[in-house]
């Protein structure tokens, strides 16, 4: 027997008069007391259902009881809806299903929301993401998601790249998150480590020979919960011997040309421009700009360094940004609270009124000259007075936030752009270490290696990322092949020779016995399926996904493990505070 002849999307006039059987979903039922009409929904579209009393009693009953989301099997035939009743917005709309025969497949209790419902709560989403996942933007996310892996899979493999599978349960591989880690039973005390990424697994394969590698990888980063981050996530992982970023970045360039087009129809120039990471951070204050709006942010160190307002002449950098509108000083002073929980002291404010006036409590001690040359009627300079890193984060966060609030970011516009020369290493507040900017395999340029001991704020990696309308898609790096080499990077770091030996031994020793230079990027599936579809919420590019804190609405993972379980793996838990689904 078979369910269905015919999908609910294909009905059109050409199969007037002839019988068919449907079957899906009821999206929607009206009922006029006499005829009833059921939306009848699959995964290729929805078609009208007709059930007539006169014409099939017994139909017509069953159809009575039929409830939004029951699974129906309906018989009949194609017939042309009257012209008043066609409706042009359907692709089958023309035509609908005169109903003879109806099964209900399988009924549904009442929804905890419905399929065309917005703004329903996230958790409850979560919690019936079957349910969710009917819904058309959550279907189109899932397909788009599906075709863009492919895209992928076909240019890597036309560029003879090899698909290889790495471990998941492993030893930590650092990407700067904290490890998942799973307790090996028949190895008491001790644990695996899932990876944040197949980073050192890829640099053994190409070792190894394999001198093209790619992977739709699986990476788990146990992150503190931030809105853009997710804990569990795919990404496109490339390694390759012999690295040449030219070919790296135009391969990347076709692969993300390839999903536009044929995903969304937009047709991306490549290729990408160059930003070097120094002017990113001086004009746009962060390594992954937006220039979909201009406000970039404006040096005034030197403009102000004579000035008689202190905070300006004894700053160690004074920057602006300057804002096309009249702020109020409420607004200014929103701002100001909001500039000082990223780590400002304070915020500088000019307004040039359109009629002439200059509205600030500091132009009196600023030089007319310098305000004529700042003066822009009908906008608001707002200045941060500090050090570059201070200056540059505020003032970037600032237009981010104005750029949309105000509605400047040209939504039409696709911004993609490589960030290149990227810094080698980073300074961490919390413990006064510098460490790896990338990850610390990443290679230092060939004048970086000695700056790296003296000056590491300054030394540079051949390390680059993609970029497309302020959000990073893409991050790769080229590697360091000489054993000496990395281990004088790992002591710069602040990893000693134990912990280099206990930690990457194996890595160290692939590195002694013929390592090629090789070097490679990953791509972020879920954040490049955001972009591309626009979908504001990570979560909602993953078919199964957890809350920030890692909490699974629908199976309720985590979950707490019987005694037997624990006293299996030699694990006692002492839980402090009853644990919270956030
Ligand atoms: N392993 C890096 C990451 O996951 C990417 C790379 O360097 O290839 O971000």
């Amino acid at each position: 027997m078979s369910w269905r002849d015919l999908r609910c999307g294909e009905p059109r006039p050409e199969h007037e008069g002839r019988a068919f059987t449907l079957a899906g979903w009821a999206a929607r039922r009206r009922d006029h007391g006499g005829l009833v009409f059921v939306d009848l929904r699959d995964e290729t579209g929805v078609t009208q259902l007709v059930v007539n009393p006169e014409h099939s009693p017994a139909a017509a009953a069953v159809a009575h009881g039929v409830r939004n989301e029951f699974v129906l099997q309906a018989t009949g035939r194609i017939v042309r809806r009257t012209q008043e009743t066609v409706n042009p917005k359907m692709p089958t709309g023309e035509v609908e299903l005169q109903v003879d025969e109806l099964r209900v497949l399988s009924t549904s209790t009442p929804l905890p929301f419905q399929l065309d419902e917005e703004n329903v709560d996230e958790a409850l989403r979560q919690q019936y993401r079957w349910l969710d996942l009917r819904r058309e933007t959550m279907q189109r996310n899932i397909r788009i998601r599906a075709q863009l892996v492919r895209i992928i899979r076909e240019e890597m493999e036309r560029e003879g790249f090899v698909d290889i599978e790495t471990p998941i349960l492993w030893k930590p591989t650092p990407e700067g998150a904290r490890d998942f880690l799973v307790p090996a039973r028949l190895q008491r005390g001790k644990f695996y480590a899932l990876p944040q990424s197949p980073q050192i697994a890829k640099q053994l394969l190409v070792i190894s020979g394999f001198e093209r590698y790619y992977q739709i990888a699986r990476c788990f980063r146990d992150e503190d919960p931030r809105a853009d981050r997710l804990q569990e996530l795919t990404q496109l992982d490339v390694e390759m011997a012999f690295p040449d970023r030219e070919f790296l970045f135009a391969l990347m360039e076709r692969i993300v040309q390839r999903i536009w087009r044929e995903c969304i129809g937009v047709e991306l120039s490549a290729p990408f421009e160059r930003v070097p990471y120094d002017d990113a951070m001086l004009r746009y204050g962060i390594d992954r700009p937006d220039r979909r709006f201009a406000m970039e942010i404006q040096e005034a160190t030197d403009d102000t360094r004579g000035s008689e307002f202190g905070v300006f002449a004894n700053a160690p950098c004074v920057r602006y940004i300057s804002v096309p509108r009249e702020l109020s000083r409420t607004e200014v002073q929103t701002l100001e609270t909001q500039a000082k929980s990223w780590g400002a002291k304070g915020l500088a404010y000019i307004v040039f009124r359109a009629d002439g006036e200059v509205g600030s409590p500091i132009a009196k001690f600023l030089d007319d000259d310098l305000l004529a040359r700042w003066r822009e009627p009908g906008h608001t300079l707002l200045f941060v007075a500090d050090t570059p890193q201070v200056a540059a984060k505020v003032l970037g966060l600032l237009r981010l936030q104005l750029g949309r609030e105000l509605g400047l970011v040209d939504e039409s516009r696709w911004d993609f752009l490589w960030v290149v020369d990227m810094p080698a290493a980073e300074y961490e507040e919390e413990t006064g270490r510098w460490h790896a900017a990338h990850h610390p395999f990443t290679r230092p340029t060939d004048e970086s290696v000695e700056l790296f001991k003296t000056d590491p704020g300054a030394a540079r990696a051949v390390a680059y990322d993609l970029v497309a309308n302020g959000i990073e898609l893409a991050g790769g790096s080229f590697r360091i092949h000489e054993p000496e080499l990395q281990q004088r990077v790992f002591e710069y770091l602040g990893i000693g020779e134990e912990e280099q030996r206990e930690k990457f031994g194996f890595l160290l020793r692939a590195l002694e016995m013929g390592a090629p230079p090789h070097g490679g990027i990953a791509s972020g599936i879920d954040r490049l399926l955001m972009a591309l579809v626009g979908e504001e919420r990570i979560r909602d590019t993953q078919a199964f996904p957890k809350n920030q804190v890692g909490y699974d609405y629908m199976t309720e993972a985590p979950i707490e493990l019987a005694q037997e379980q624990l006293d299996e793996l030699g694990i006692s838990v002492e839980v402090e505070e009853p644990s919270s689904a956030g």
